[in-house]
This record gives C-alpha cells, structure tokens and sequence, in this order.
C-alpha cells in the first residue's frame, strides 16, 4: 500500500481548502473567500484500495500584523515541514506576489518534491494557462505542474495519480474509514465560523470566532449552544444584522450544514459575544487551537 503525507500550502484564498474537500470529496475544511478563515493544521485523510494519503490543509500563510497571523504562518510553515510532499497552490488568475515568492523560498529549503498546483483554471483561456505553465518551469523546478480547477473538479484526478507515483509503500496509519482527526465540536464550530465569514464579507475582520457552549443529544434531535466572540460593539452590530436578520441567516446555513455533518436534525442557538482583545490573548489563542 502506497502511504503518505502531503501539506497543502499557499497564499490565503487560493484554494487550497477547496482542493482538500474536493479530493476527499467531503467537506472538512472551510471556504472563505475571507483570508485567515483556515485557522489550524487540518488533517484530511484519503484512502482508496492502494493507497493512504494524509493531508495537511494550513492556514494560508500572509500579512504579519497580527500575532494570529504570526502564529497561523508558523503552524503552516511547521505543518510543511514533516510531510513527503507539498502542493504548492496559486491562484492562476493573479501574478506570482510577493507573498508567493517568500513561501517558495522558505518551502525549497526543505528538500521535500514540491508539486505547483495552478489552481483555478476554469477562469482561465486554454493559451493563458500554457503561458502560466511556462512561466512557473522558468521561475522554479519544481516536480511537477499541475493545473486544476478545485471547484470544478477538473483535472483533480491526473493530481491524485501523479501524488501517489511520489509515495512509498507503507503500513497505513489510520482506519479505512477515519477521514479527519478533528473532533466534531471543532468541525461544527468552523461551520458556524464559515457561514459567519461568508455573509457578512469584508466587513468583518477575521478575528471573530465560535466556540461551542453545549451539545446535547437527544434521539431526533441535536440541540446547539454555541458563541459567536467578536472584539468590538461595532463588530457585534454587524453580525446580528438590522433586526437580527444576519445572525439568523447564519444560524439558517450553519445549521444545514451541520445536519449534514452530523446526519441528524440539529437546533441552534447563536448567541453574541464581546470580549475585547482576545486576539492578542495567549489563553485565547489556546482556546482556537492555534498554541499549546
Ligand atoms: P484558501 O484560503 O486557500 O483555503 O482558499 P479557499 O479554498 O477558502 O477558497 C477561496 C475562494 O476561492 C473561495 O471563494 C473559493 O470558492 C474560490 N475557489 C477555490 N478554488 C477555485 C477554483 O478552482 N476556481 C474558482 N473560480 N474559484 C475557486
Ligand atoms: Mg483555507
């Protein structure tokens, strides 16, 4: 059996949580086209007949003026490191930034085959993506170029195929059927997170999380308490919306998906936090996960 580990790096909103939940073809990681919505290492493990593959979905690595920000690069850049391959995504609509240039050198040092994944080529012309292609085997020799589109699950099979040419046979580390080794408190709660982040866009910053205040278990339904913290008022205003539609639209969508999740009817409950300057709080940080 083929055995492995693959980290998924990249700048924020290129896709690489998109990838991981297409190739798993489940949802386990969040999607945001909100930078910072990744917030930890996130196991997703695939398994076919011959092969075991664990990947490692990281935040995405970018601006440092927050220690968060410090602190998701570190675990990205950690996560990156103890893996037998990297998937190296970029956007393909944009230009190699700078920020893309700083993770390809920190990356190489490694020493570990790196795939460059040109992802998002279904907004791409056929001549266009020839031109990235070229461009990328000048900037970088990289092992290989993939192009895909994660979305629309193109070309994610030749992906999974060139993966498993790089892997050695191994024992598997895991059951057959375990697909993550997130709890599912932590996978509700970046459900909640999620929905939070996509409807109400720019406006608010990343720094809002979930916490889950109680999960009760009953036989048709799962009862949900669960926190919304945020660092300002101003904050707060946005998310319960005019008249309280926003938050109740979070709660509508959340609570879909978790029913999904969880293959059962779920109640939720939303409530509104403030708690000031968490985001540079130690104990906080502890609380998301992101340090011991
Ligand atoms: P991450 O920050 O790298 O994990 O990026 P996400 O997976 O959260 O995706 C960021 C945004 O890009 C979301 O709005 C996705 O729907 C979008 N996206 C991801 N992959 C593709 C793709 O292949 N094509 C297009 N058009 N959009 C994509
Ligand atoms: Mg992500």
């Amino acid at each position: 059996m083929k055995v492995g580990f693959v980290s998924i790096v990249g700048s924020p909103n290129t896709g690489k949580s998109t990838l991981l939940n297409n190739i798993l073809n489940k949802k386990l990681s969040i999607v945001s086209n909100v930078p910072g919505t990744t917030r930890k290492n996130i196991l997703g493990i695939y398994h076919d007949e011959e092969t075991e593959i664990t990947y490692t979905d990281t935040p995405g690595i970018g601006k440092t003026k927050y220690k968060i920000n410090k602190l998701l690069n570190k675990a990205a850049y950690n996560g990156a490191k103890d893996t037998d391959l990297i998937y190296f995504v970029v956007d393909g609509n944009k230009n190699f930034r700078n920020q893309d240039e700083k993770i390809l050198n920190r990356i190489k040092e490694n020493n570990i085959p790196i795939f460059l994944i040109l992802n998002k080529i279904d907004k791409l012309k056929k001549d266009e993506i020839y031109n990235k292609i070229k461009y990328y085997s000048e900037k970088y020799k990289f092992d290989e170029i993939i192009p895909v589109s994660a979305l629309k699950n193109d070309n994610t099979d030749t992906l999974l195929k060139v993966t498993k040419e790089y892997l050695e046979e191994g024992t598997p580390f895991f059951e057959n059927d375990q697909i993550t080794t997130q709890s599912e408190k932590s996978m509700i709660e970046d459900r909640i997170l999620e929905k939070a982040l996509q409807l109400t866009k720019e406006e608010v910053p990343h720094t809002i999380t979930v916490f889950i205040e109680q999960i009760k278990k009953d036989k048709k339904i799962v009862t949900i308490h669960a926190q919304i913290v945020v660092d300002r008022e101003s904050v707060k205003k946005i998310i319960i919306g005019k008249n309280g539609q926003m938050i109740k639209e979070i709660g509508i969508k959340a609570r879909k998906d978790i029913e999904e999740l969880l293959n059962k009817k779920v109640n939720l409950q939303l409530f509104v936090k403030t708690k000031e300057g968490w985001r540079d709080n130690d104990s906080n940080l502890k609380e998301l996960g992101i340090i011991e």
